[in-house]
């Protein structure tokens, strides 16, 4: 039997599996053996069962990509794909991408992030999408955000080679770039945020910034110095604040930052900073502000949803030597609890929840959008 389909579905994903089985069969040719039949059925059978595999595995699984309306997906489609848009969602948070370690991911166990991430169903979302409930990602994904932190130079370098420029295959933004190629329907895209030391390379600093921006990333502030704003006065956390705005300015005038990911995790004295805040002519208005650890995040219709109090969930290897317990461990969890991780309906005017989460839910978190339970 011709291959092809099971290499096109494999590379395509899950949803194009689903016109394989669809493929007119070939007419059949005179004087072919039994043997030759059986062997055929049998490869048939094979097809089947691996187009189910990957149509069960992956989102989309409905076989209709593009599907209009969340109305069109029958109570029983529901039940199957397990859609929840009250489920948890990952906020994931890299630091150094380097040798393994407790704040470093190696750049290959970055990439198997990525495959996997995509491989069992998640696909990438803004984090200014996720805390505005606008999540539009195929009906059975679940929606995930990546975050770096401090702005090192492991995450976007440039390195020069037979006299051009070019973005280093092993550092964050490498990886994600080749990965967007390879998996566009990913929605690759990311928050950085940054200290003024702008991923090292002082000269590259304006080119590195507009990339960012050109290419669909989010830029996020961290403040100047990197201190526990809980230390700080609120005036001098709001310094802090607007003063990491001023230094991405420099480089990008206007830039317009929507959150921020506090230094170790530390809260100001007066919340109310995170939220906005005025200081040397630049002000500032907030959507969300980022905590350092460790768990999935409510969905935004949630009455627990709290944009300015959003755990992350660290990119960790499982059994890590400190204990912690980061992205691996939580991957896990949801393949042994797939009903705890929000699936989407495919339909950004319908929030679809499984009627024993109502109460747990946030109806302000509506706005015009039409609710259905099943
Ligand atoms: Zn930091």
């Amino acid at each position: 039997m011709d291959r092809e389909p099971l290499t096109a579905g494999r590379q395509r994903g899950g949803r194009e599996a689903a016109w394989a089985p669809r493929r007119r069969p070939k007419r059949k040719k005179p004087g072919l053996t039994p043997r030759f039949y059986g062997a055929l059925g049998l490869a048939g059978l094979f097809l089947l069962v691996l187009v189910i595999a990957l149509a069960a595995r992956g989102c989309g699984s409905s076989g209709s990509p593009g599907r209009a309306a969340a109305e069109d997906l029958s109570a029983a489609e529901l039940y199957r794909m397990k859609v929840n848009e009250m489920g948890m969602v990952m906020v994931l948070e890299y630091h150094v991408i380097g040798p393994e370690d407790r704040w470093s991911r190696s750049p290959d166990n970055f990439r198997k992030d990525l495959e996997t991430l995509y491989e069992e169903g998640y696909r990438c979302v803004s984090l200014r999408d996720y805390v505005t409930n606008n999540i539009a990602v195929e009906a059975g994904c679940t929606p995930v955000i990546l975050t770096f932190d401090d702005s090192t130079v492991s995450q976007f370098r440039y390195l020069e080679q037979d006299g051009k420029l070019i973005i280093d295959p092993d550092c964050a933004v490498g990886i994600m770039e080749d990965f967007s190629r390879r998996h566009p329907d990913f929605g690759m895209t990311a928050t950085f945020y940054v200290l003024p030391s702008m991923f090292g390379q002082p000269e590259y600093a304006e080119m590195k910034l507009r990339y960012l921006m050109e290419h669909g990333y989010d830029i996020g502030n961290h403040t100047v110095s990197h201190t526990a704003l809980s230390k700080l006065t609120p005036e001098k956390a709001v310094q802090e604040i607007a003063g990491n705005i001023q230094e991405v300015r420099k480089y990008l005038p206007g830039y317009e930052e929507h959150s921020i990911a506090l230094p170790l995790g530390e809260k100001p004295q007066d919340p109310a900073v995170l939220a906005s805040g005025e200081y040397g002519g630049v002000s500032y208005r907030f959507l969300a502000s980022l905590l350092v650890g460790s768990d999935p995040a409510p969905a935004p219709n949630d009455l627990k949803f709290d944009p300015m109090n959003l755990p992350r969930v660290q990119a960790l290897a499982l059994a890590h030597k400190e204990g912690s317990v980061g992205s691996e461990a939580w991957m896990e969890f949801f393949r042994k609890n797939p009903e705890c991780r929000y699936r989407s309906d495919g339909d950004p005017s319908t929030v679809t929840v499984p009627r024993h989460m109502l109460p747990r839910m946030n109806m302000d978190s509506l706005g015009d959008r039409k609710l259905r339970t099943y």
